[in-house]
């Protein structure tokens, strides 16, 4: 490990091979084999350290996850198929029946979705906090709440929580505090060194980068990642070696590809934000955020994502979308094309307008995962939009 970000996402590679290749092997295995009779009882028994079959391990996945483990700054970590099996496995493992979890209104929503009908099956219930309020926060916490579960920044509304704020409150009350940092990347933010005790990951978003794959991680204390592992090994939620190898590569240029993606995205912003016929625009790093000081504290840069409002409200917000050229329409996000989605007609229409207000979501409100084009032309793809939107306004 040489602890620069750029160096360990690329030097920290499995052992090669007797073929001597630079780029590292594709595994693509479902078994390993043993010598004889005591070598396979010794890997049973985990007396020894070794892949013995891929739903538990793979060289590919470990190499993937020991590159993660570096640059969030973790003790030890598990690859997963996405970032919600991730997510699923991590509540799985560490949550009984009767367990209670405080979160945020705005978080993923598959994940939102586990709070409201899966974990409830088990018993297990869920109480919310307001992003803008997270004072509220401590409240909320009972005596069989387990976890403390939070996305910064938050999706869509790009929200920022205060994660030493947070992480004090979590030693406090003795709540393990887990932080879903795919918006971020371990590039612009570790929440471990905020008293995170497990980060996740989808690492579907800007860590693959390319609209390729699907993956998730889950990264902290060992001792939980010991019992995340167990769970996933017995479940089946594993990480395919192929997928792995793609994002191990993936990480090679992860610092290059964000301080890109960062740099369209302030342009992007800084642009909107003296648009006629843009309400308000939101991203971390503009000093109008209102958590901009918080943002500065805890993130290296802003991150891709940049919502903003367009003026006509939800069919201005269908119109835009109508009128986007270039731009990708599409649910993925942290891709190297830009993306556009109007949440109000599309992943939120389910919730009623209050609901949606509750997290940010505005009528007019327009989600941009800024990508790696040129930004000359995403900022003329969106102006025209905008232009020949208001038009007709
Ligand atoms: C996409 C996403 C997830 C889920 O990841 P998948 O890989 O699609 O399963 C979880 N959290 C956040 C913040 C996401 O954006």
């Amino acid at each position: 490990m040489s602890n620069h970000f750029e160096t360990d996402a690329i030097r920290l590679q499995t052992e090669r091979s007797q073929f001597s290749e630079h780029s590292a092997p594709l595994y693509l295995t479902s078994s390993f084999v043993f010598e004889d009779a005591e070598d396979m009882r010794a890997s049973f028994a985990e007396e020894k350290q070794r892949n013995l079959y891929s739903r538990f391990s793979n060289p590919n996945n470990s190499e993937f996850v020991n590159k993660m483990i570096a640059l969030e700054g973790a003790e030890d970590g598990y690859a997963f198929a996405t970032g919600m099996s991730a997510i699923f496995s991590t509540f799985g493992a560490l949550l009984s029946a009767g367990d209670h979890i405080v979160s945020c209104r705005s978080v993923f929503g598959s994940t939102h979705s586990l709070f409201t009908k899966y974990l409830p099956k088990w018993n297990i219930e869920t109480s919310y906090f307001k992003a803008n309020e997270a004072e509220s926060l401590e409240s909320l916490i009972q005596d069989n709440t387990k976890i403390l579960y939070v996305e910064t920044p938050t999706n869509p509304g790009v929200d920022v929580l205060d994660l030493e704020v947070l992480g004090k409150i979590a030693k406090k009350h003795n709540i393990l505090f887990v932080v879903d940092n795919c918006f971020a990347t371990p590039y612009l933010q570790n929440p471990i060194q905020f008293g995170a005790d497990l980060v996740v990951h989808s690492a579907t978003k800007l860590i693959d980068g390319q609209g390729r794959v699907l993956g998730g991680v889950v990264l902290g204390k060992k001792e939980l990642i010991r019992e995340i592992y167990l769970f996933s090994r017995n479940t089946g939620p594993a990480l395919s070696p192929f997928n792995a190898w793609v994002l191990s590569k993936s990480l090679e240029t992860l610092a290059v590809r964000v301080d890109r993606h960062c740099e369209n995205a302030l342009k992007l912003a800084q642009l909107l934000e003296t648009h006629e016929n843009v309400n308000l625009v939101k991203y971390p790093f503009l000093k109008s955020h209102p958590k901009y000081v918080i943002a500065k504290k805890q993130m290296k840069q802003g991150g891709n994502i940049v919502v903003f409002e367009v003026k006509g409200g939800l069919e201005a917000g269908r119109k835009f979308l109508n009128k986007i050229k270039m731009c990708s329409l599409s649910a993925n996000l942290g891709d190297t094309r830009t993306i556009v989605t109007h949440p109000a007609s599309t992943t939120h229409s389910k919730l009623s307008e209050e609901d949606r207000l509750e997290v940010g979501i505005t009528d007019g409100l327009i989600r941009v995962s800024v990508g790696l084009e040129n930004i000359k032309d995403i900022i003329n793809d969106i102006n025209q939009a905008l232009d020949s939107n208001m038009k007709k306004v």
